[in-house]
């Protein structure tokens, strides 16, 4: 079972959200090669979808989770010339975000963490959708990083958690879906 863990609260309740709110602004954090080019483009539908947008670094898309649409836009910027302005408007310009590490890498794993807690520096008042992804879980043999220490990063840095093969494209879905419903969620309850 490599799905979601976690708390409880995954079910949506649609209320009636105006459809110009519903374009989200996805981040990609994460150290140089754990594979966040690999998740966006299959986000994006690069290979298999004809009316995906790809600009630059860019992956524009609507989907549908629980029967309601969305459109993300992820951004997939965060290493470009280590610009450092960059990095602060990343930090601040995100709806939600997908931290990744790979689990057959246990330094990008620790720099996941650091990023979360600059993250949290940079929007502290804001309850934003993090998710925490262990990608490359298809290399078995190379892991450095077990669920159990996944999961339990994810509980301290209070995020979701998922582990994903962007080779084959293996919980990549359900990570994008999954985002959706973390954005929803806090929409829905600021509405209430
Ligand atoms: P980025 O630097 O974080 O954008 O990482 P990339 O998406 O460019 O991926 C870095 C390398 O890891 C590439 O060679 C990918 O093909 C490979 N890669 C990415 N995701 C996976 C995965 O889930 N499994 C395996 N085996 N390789 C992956």
């Amino acid at each position: 079972q490599q799905g979601w863990t976690s708390d409880s609260s995954d079910s949506v309740i649609s209320s009636g959200s105006d459809s110009d709110n519903n374009l989200y602004k996805v981040i990609l954090l994460g150290e140089h090669g754990v594979g966040k080019t690999s998740l966006a483009r299959i986000f994006g539908g690069v290979e298999d979808c004809p009316d995906a947008e790809e600009a630059g670094n860019t992956y524009d898309r609507s989907i549908v989770v629980d029967g309601e649409e969305a459109s993300l836009v992820v951004f997939d910027i965060w290493e470009q010339d280590d610009n450092q302005w960059l990095q602060n408007q990343c930090m601040k310009m995100g709806d939600a975000y997908i931290i990744v590490y790979s689990v057959t890498d246990k330094v990008s794993f620790e720099k996941a963490s650091e990023l979360r807690i600059q993250l949290r520096r940079a929007r502290q008042t804001e309850d934003i959708p993090i998710i925490l992804v262990g990608n490359k879980s298809d290399l078995v043999r190379s892991r450095e990083v077990s669920v159990d220490e996944g999961r339990a990063c994810a509980v301290v840095f209070d995020c979701k958690f998922i582990e994903t093969s962007a080779a084959l494209h293996h919980n990549v879905k359900d990570l994008f879906e999954g985002i959706v419903r973390q954005i929803r969620l806090r929409k829905d309850s600021k509405e209430d």
